[in-house]
């Protein structure tokens, strides 16, 4: 679904709002605080101040997007200061989630006693259009960052001149493209190229930003992941899938910070006969599962059926409310049945 003929409407609903909250989702990845923070720089520059919330904290490679005199404000740590910016709110944007569900606590909050107007910019599959005053969703974008930086070309202010774009902006877009495909490796689509060349032109630095992102790990994040590939992947399904359980234990062993599993799921597929990998992290409360697949695999349809949740075709999530002793069997015979029904 694109609704591009809402990208008028858009601006227009952005430009008549007064006080605006711009939300990305749980566990924050790099398109999420990458298009709050590129929202945020973009408002600036039409001379509108917005706040930015995010349900927890984001990892710390991604605090060079977070302006130091207005850094984004993390629900769980400063719930009351949320609550209040959320009430004095007439406009919310959503960007980077495909529903209430996504936000956790915070849904409450802004889809239940907020009347603010909604925006969602996402691109994300089955997006809850009708959570929304205004959906703008396209499937057929690296990230939202992507999506985003074809919305601001449209709009009056930059009409198509990416000049006219602030650094900041265009830092922010540019790490969430980064991200999102994991450095160019998946979900590039012919316009990502090209708005990412529009991006190079504007003055990002690539090569810091990608140093920034990529190379940042701590010492012990690294040793984690040699741990969990030679102890812990176990092959099922005749080899073609893969799962890493990660417990409490382990984190707490090697000293475990919010992002420093980034990338590991995508590590196993590395294998030529995987074709789905999974990592099954254990929280508060929950078991959080991280999918991938190549190719026609479709693991969304799995996170959908089996784990709560959902995402895209090559790369999805969603949370296990069961113990982590109970993951691996069960996490065993979903595969089994998911793959028998198809
Ligand atoms: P990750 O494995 O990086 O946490 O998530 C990959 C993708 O899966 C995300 O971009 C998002 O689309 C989706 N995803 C992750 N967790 C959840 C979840 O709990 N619910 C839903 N609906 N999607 C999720
Ligand atoms: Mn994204």
């Amino acid at each position: 679904m694109r609704t591009l003929k809402n990208s008028e409407q858009l601006w227009s609903t952005i430009g008549s709002g007064k006080s605006i909250v711009l939300v990305g989702h749980a566990n924050p990845d790099g398109d999420a605080i990458g298009s709050v923070s590129a929202m945020y720089h973009f408002l600036k520059q039409l001379g509108k101040q917005a706040c930015m919330i995010v349900p927890n904290s984001f990892p710390d490679f991604l605090s060079c997007l977070d302006p130091d005199t207005d850094p984004i404000l993390i629900y769980r740590d400063d719930t009351a200061v949320c609550k209040q910016k959320i009430s004095d709110s007439d406009l919310v944007i959503c960007l980077d989630m495909s529903g209430p569900s996504r936000i956790d606590d915070l849904a409450d909050d802004i889809f239940t006693n907020s009347s603010a107007r909604k925006i969602l910019i996402d691109h994300h599959l089955n997006p809850v259009v009708e959570a929304f005053d205004i959906v703008v969703s396209d499937t057929e974008v690296s990230s939202t960052c992507e999506l985003l930086l074809s919305l601001i070309l449209e709009s009056s202010a930059i009409s198509g001149d990416i000049t006219g774009l602030s650094l900041e902006c265009a830092n922010s877009i540019a790490a969430g493209i980064l991200t999102d495909t994991n450095n160019f490796a998946n979900s590039i689509f012919p316009a990502t190229l090209e708005r990412f060349s529009q991006l190079l032109k504007r003055g990002v630095d690539r090569d810091r930003l990608y140093n920034e992102i990529f190379c940042s790990y701590s010492a012990t994040r690294m040793e984690l992941m040699g741990y969990l590939l030679s102890e812990k992947m176990t092959l099922i399904h005749d080899g073609t899938v893969a799962f890493i359980i990660l417990d409490k234990s382990e984190k707490e062993k090697y000293s475990f910070r919010t992002g420093d599993s980034e990338g590991f799921v995508n590590l196993p597929l590395k294998i030529r006969k995987v074709c789905m990998s999974a990592l099954l992290t254990e929280d508060d409360g929950f078991v959080k599962v991280s999918l991938r697949s190549k190719g026609d695999l479709d693991v969304n349809r799995f996170a959908r059926e089996y784990c709560n949740g959902g995402g895209h075709r090559n790369a999805s999530g969603g949370r296990l409310y069961i113990s982590i002793d109970e993951t691996p069997d069960y996490f065993t015979n979903s595969i089994e049945e998911y793959f028998k029904k198809a």
